[in-house]
């Protein structure tokens, strides 16, 4: 018999999710999964990491716990190219990888826009190690005020309040305590000013409740300056547009900038000239690659498109669950001769926490807030969990702690 050889790039959420579907299947497939890291990240927890609300191996698991060996060969390095005509991944220090099927699941990296500065001077949160050096930045900082009594030290500015940056700066708001205390202060005296460009916050939500986490994050005293588009970062400071006039520009400064202000599908996709915009492909609805058809793309670098809202559906941790099953399972109808399935997408509610004990959120057409919030989040997230590590993670990363 002949063995169909699938390469899974990416070990994300879709990633991790098409090889448990794939290492479940009766058909002679090989897979070969290929991620630059030997661990899965929860890329829906940096937050926490950064903010030090979290330490950094409840959202890290190994992957080898998740490989069976008989079906599946790990490979860890860095994917540098996809020919797609040839079939075969160039991985660095690895040899040609080849493959008669193909999921590409790359993930995300922090978006600059072009924005002058913002790589020399602001932190990005994408992966784990950048969600480390944010904490230990904040922790120096603390050190530092302590020296110097400039109050510089305890600012810190979040760019961009999207749900990363509104879970950010909840995140934020609970390690206060623990950051004034490093710094020997009280913890009002650790300052948090938000920049974003929009004046409508989370347009995914009803007004009323985009307004619902607003105040709640003004009530916790965090400045939020809205509709004020950044326009550079220099060294300690974020340049803004104050009003309508292109030439109005103010500043506001701290010796932490935080950058989250969009992301982008993994710079692969267009350096191996995938019909991409922002790393994201549109993808036909069985998730194929409109160029090639032996070619899956899921997670955040695919865009599928939502029907009902003539828009492509966002990019989050549930949906890349959702389209790295239907691509693992289409594969194995191909290897049957059977036709793919059509992607669809019920989401189970999203849910913004800000720090541990509140969020808000929609759960159907249900809006849910504060405290019974945050349990349907760690609901959503669980089943997430569930999804691509297993029971055993669920319970060592412990997310029902507060119950016992
Ligand atoms: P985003 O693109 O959703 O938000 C970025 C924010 O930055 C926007 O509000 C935008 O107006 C602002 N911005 C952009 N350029 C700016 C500029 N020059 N000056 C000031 N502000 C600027 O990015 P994100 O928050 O990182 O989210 C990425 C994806 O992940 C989204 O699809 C999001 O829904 C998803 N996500 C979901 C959850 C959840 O479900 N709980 C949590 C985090 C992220």
């Amino acid at each position: 018999e002949i063995m169909t050889e699938v390469v899974i790039l990416g070990a994300g959420y879709a990633g991790l999710r098409a090889l448990g579907v794939l290492q479940k299947s009766k058909e002679d497939i090989h897979v070969t999964l290929v991620d630059r890291n030997d661990y899965h990240y929860e890329a829906a927890d940096l937050h926490e990491v950064a903010a030090g609300t979290q330490d950094q191996e409840r959202i890290l698991f190994d992957i080898n716990d998740v490989v069976k060996n008989d079906k599946t060969t790990f490979i860890k390095g860095n994917v540098v190219n996809i020919n797609r005509e040839q079939k075969v991944v160039e991985v660095s220090d690895q040899p040609e990888l080849h493959y008669d099927y193909l999921i590409v699941a790359l993930g995300f990296v922090s978006e600059s826009f072009g924005i002058p500065g913002v790589d020399e001077n602001a932190l990005s949160m994408v992966d784990v190690d950048q969600a480390l050096n944010i904490r230990k930045h904040l922790e120096d900082q603390m050190a530092e005020y302590t020296r110097t009594q400039d109050e510089e030290h305890l600012k810190i500015i979040v760019c961009g309040m999207g749900f990363t940056g509104f879970e950010l700066v909840g995140a934020l708001v609970e390690a206060k305590p623990t950051l004034a205390k490093l710094a020997g202060v009280s913890p009002e005296k650790i300052k948090i000013v938000t920049v974003e460009a929009s004046t409508h916050l989370l347009p995914m939500f009803p007004e009323k409740l985009a307004d619902y986490g607003t105040k709640q994050l003004v009530a916790w005293g965090v400045e939020m300056l809205n509709g004020k588009m950044i326009k550079a970062i220099k060294p300690d400071t974020v340049v803004y547009q104050d009003s309508e006039d292109k030439n109005d520009l103010a500043e506001v400064t701290a010796k932490t900038i935080i950058w989250t202000t969009g992301v982008r599908g993994s710079k692969v996709m267009t350096d191996a000239g995938f019909a991409e915009k922002r790393g994201r492909v549109l993808v036909n609805k069985d998730l194929t690659d409109p160029d090639f058809s032996d070619v899956f793309i899921v997670g955040d670098v695919a865009a599928a498109m939502d029907e009902a809202s003539g828009r492509p559906f966002p990019t989050t941790a549930q949906i890349a669950l959702v389209m790295g099953h239907l691509a693992a399972e289409n594969i194995i109808h191909k290897v049957n001769g059977e036709a793919t399935k059509e992607f669809a997408f019920k989401s189970l509610g999203t849910v913004a926490s800000i720090g541990n004990a509140h969020a808000f959120g929609l759960v159907g057409k249900t809006t849910v807030k504060g405290y019974l919030a945050s349990v349907a989040k760690k609901g959503i997230m669980d089943k997430s969990l569930l999804e691509t590590g297993g029971f055993k993670e669920v319970l060592s990363k412990g997310r029902f702690d507060f119950y016992h």
